[in-house]
C-alpha cells in the first residue's frame, strides 16, 4: 500500500518514512501544502499522513481542499498542538484521527495500520486465492497453512495480482504502485520481481498461476483442478 507523508521537518519526515517503509508500505514524502495537493491529485494513495504546520499555510487547509474534492482517503493527522480546539476542528474537517507530537513511531504504525483496517475503506485485509492467503495488514503471505517470506515489494505484486484476480494488472500499474516518487526505477524491476515471485510461488505449491501477457502486464488464475 502507498502512503503520502505531508511534513516539512525533514527529520521527522525521515523518520516516518523509514518506520513506515520497514512496516511495508510504499511511502512518498512531501514538504507543502501544495506539493500535498499536487500529489494526491497525481497518484492514488491509501492514507496520508498529514502534518497541520507547514511552511505554506495550514495542514487543514490541505484537508478541507481534498474532501471539498470528494477524495476520501484516509487521513492521520499529525500536530504539535494539543488543544482541543484543534482536534475537534481537524475532525469536522475530515481527520480520521490524530497523533499528538512528539509520538513513537511504533504508535504511528500501529494508528496507521488501524486506519487502513476501518470498516467501510474499499479494502479487502485478508485476500485468498485457491490455497494463497495474503494478509494485506500483517504482510504476511501462506500457501497451504504455510508462511512463505516475500521481501515487501514481490509482496506488493502479489497484493495487486490478487486484487485482480482472473484479470491483467498492467505492468505501468504495478510501478505506480510499487515505487515511490523518489525512487530510482529499472525498466526490468517489474519482470524481476514478478519472476522471483512466480518461482516462491511454485516451490511453496501454490495452486494460482501468474500469467505474462506479453507487452501488457500479468494475470492471477487458479490452475484447473
Ligand atoms: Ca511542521
Amino acid at each position: 500500500m502507498r502512503l503520502l507523508v505531508v511534513e516539512d521537518e525533514k527529520r521527522i519526515a525521515e523518520l516516518v518514512r523509514a518506520a513506515l517503509g520497514r512496516a511495508g508500505f510504499v511511502v512518498d514524502t512531501v514538504g507543502t501544502a501544495a506539493d500535498a495537493v499536487a500529489g494526491l491529485a497525481l497518484a492514488t494513495y491509501d492514507a496520508v499522513i498529514l502534518d497541520l504546520g507547514l511552511p505554506d499555510g495550514d495542514g487543514l487547509g490541505v484537508l478541507a481542499e481534498i474532501r471539498r474534492l470528494g477524495d476520501s482517503t484516509p487521513v492521520l493527522v499529525l500536530t504539535a498542538r494539543d488543544a482541543v480546539e484543534d482536534r475537534v476542528l481537524g475532525l469536522n474537517t475530515g481527520a480520521d484521527d490524530y497523533l499528538i507530537k512528539p509520538f513513537d513511531m511504533s504508535e504511528l504504525v500501529a494508528r496507521t495500520k488501524a486506519l487502513l483496517r476501518r470498516p467501510g475503506q474499499a479494502l479487502g485485509v485478508v485476500l485468498e486465492a485457491g490455497n494463497v492467503i495474503l494478509d494485506t495488514i500483517g504482510r504476511d503471505v501462506r500457501v497451504a497453512g504455510t508462511v512463505v517470506p516475500l521481501p515487501r515489494r514481490e509482496l506488493a505484486v502479489l497484493e495487486h495480482l490478487m486484487r485482480r484476480l482472473g484479470r491483467v494488472v498492467p505492468k505501468s500499474v504495478l510501478e505506480d504502485k510499487l515505487y515511490g516518487i523518489d525512487d530510482e526505477l529499472e525498466s526490468n524491476a517489474i519482470p524481476v520481481h514478478v519472476s522471483h515471485l512466480r518461482k516462491k510461488l511454485i516451490d511453496a505449491g501454490a495452486t494460482p498461476e501468474i500469467h505474462t501477457v506479453r507487452g501488457v502486464g500479468y494475470l492471477l488464475t487458479e490452475k484447473a483442478r
